[in-house]
């Protein structure tokens, strides 16, 4: 079989064509190869390994052919030469800080971005002497004068969760190589489907594989992507030597999940915009927040920026915390998790769930208001989820 050329294909084949290696046992379906280790053929081949003169596996926390697979597929979906699977999202976004920064170094972050990512940056980095500051995702000046000579990394998600708010990745990679850094894109919310940060100027991009690359709820996991000279030594060497590694059995699961994620956020992105517009107007919603409606503040960045809009709806209900959780109790349908990505829509009131250790003041800054609902729009059938939310408002608003 030919090995499949990224250049020359388009997103929806390489996500069932590429990082294929048949074994010769003429398998159509990708093997999952269970093995925590690799034999050789004798002991020299054993040393010439280990000493780096001859390629191939020694140890499934560094390499596995399954890992390799999806990592060769993902990079082919987002343009990048290379990408490093971790153990989780969380995963990814450490062994980036700990391979590309050292003590002294600052990053500037959005303030919205998710929130153990804050707590990473907050509570363990900052003990190793890496400084952190936050601006507001799309204050572009703010990003600019945040930034000091220290500045190794600039830190993004977008759309923001839960408020879709959208950044011009473009606009951002001119700030960060007119001083020398680094842009990191979180691209968990849109995955290569509807966005590619590489193609508007992003170093890094990271993926909470937990989410929609799985898509079905069942694994956790996470990916590192960039040149071979940005990662390969440093981040490679924070999994070969500190461990966060992704499982083989989690990685077929999310290599099988590429299969079927264009197909899937299509369907995530057309049932999200159906329940937007429906929330949109509706007596007892005041606000709602898609990045597919007319009137979201980048609406037209949207459109230029990715491919379809996504699974994430927020709304705020009048009535403030009260009535929220009486909707999000009264909705029978929906699952209350925090999850998001999943075949099953889920509901959450960020306010005392995913955004709970800001400050009342740090709230009302970022807009999480107490009425303040995000959905996470899966694959029911849309008419059953408005008759949910339907029946569920008219409770709440009792
Ligand atoms: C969930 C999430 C993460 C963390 O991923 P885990 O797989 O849970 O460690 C990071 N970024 C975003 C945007 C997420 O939604």
């Amino acid at each position: 079989m030919a090995k499949i050329d990224p250049d020359r294909y388009g997103v929806n084949t390489l996500a069932v064509r590429a990082g294929r290696q048949p074994t010769g046992e003429g398998e159509h379906s990708e093997p999952m190869f269970l093995t925590s280790s690799f034999v050789f053929k004798d002991a020299a081949q054993a040393a010439a390994r280990f000493a780096e003169d001859e390629p191939g596996n020694i140890y499934s926390r560094f390499t596995n052919p399954t890992v390799r697979a999806f990592e060769q597929r993902l990079a082919a979906m987002e343009g990048a030469e290379r990408c490093i699977a971790t153990s989780s999202g969380m995963g990814a976004i450490l062994s980036t800080c700990l391979g590309l920064l050292q003590a002294g170094d600052h990053i500037v972050s959005s303030r919205s971005v998710f929130g153990t990512t804050v707590n990473l940056f907050n509570k363990i980095l900052s003990k190793f002497d890496i400084g952190i500051s936050y601006v507001g995702l799309s204050d572009y000046t703010a990003w600019e004068e945040a930034i000091t000579e220290k500045t190794r990394l600039l830190y993004l998600e977008t759309p923001s969760n839960p408020l879709t708010e959208i950044a011009d990745i473009q606009r951002l990679a001119d700030i960060a190589r007119r001083h020398n850094c680094l842009l990191v894109v979180d691209n968990c919310f849109c995955t290569p489907v509807l966005q590619q940060p590489f193609l508007h100027g992003a170093d890094v991009v990271i993926h909470s594989a937990t989410k929609y690359l799985d898509g079905q709820g069942r694994c956790v996991g996470g990916a590192v992507l960039g040149s071979n000279e940005l990662l390969g030594e440093n981040v490679f060497n924070v999994l070969k030597y500190g461990g966060p590694t992704m499982s083989p059995f989690n990685a077929w699961v999310f290599l099988k999940g590429l299969e079927t994620l264009s197909l899937r956020m299509q369907a995530h992105s057309r049932n999200a915009a159906q329940v937007a517009e429906w929330l949109t107007g509706r007596p007892g919603i005041e606000k709602v927040y898609y990045p597919g409606l007319a009137d979201h503040p980048q609406h037209e960045l949207a459109q230029r920026q990715q491919k379809d809009f996504g699974g994430i709806v927020s709304f705020v209900v009048n009535g403030g915390k009260e009535t929220a959780w009486r909707l999000i109790d009264n909705t029978e349908l929906f699952s209350i998790t925090a999850n998001l990505g999943d075949s099953k829509s889920t509901i959450t009131h960020p306010a005392t769930t995913t955004h709970n250790r800001l400050t009342d003041e740090e709230k009302e800054r970022s807009a999480i208001a107490p009425g303040l609902i995000r959905l996470s729009i899966g694959h029911e059938d849309v008419a059953d989820l408005k008759n949910d939310l339907d029946g569920a408002l008219a409770k709440a608003l009792n």
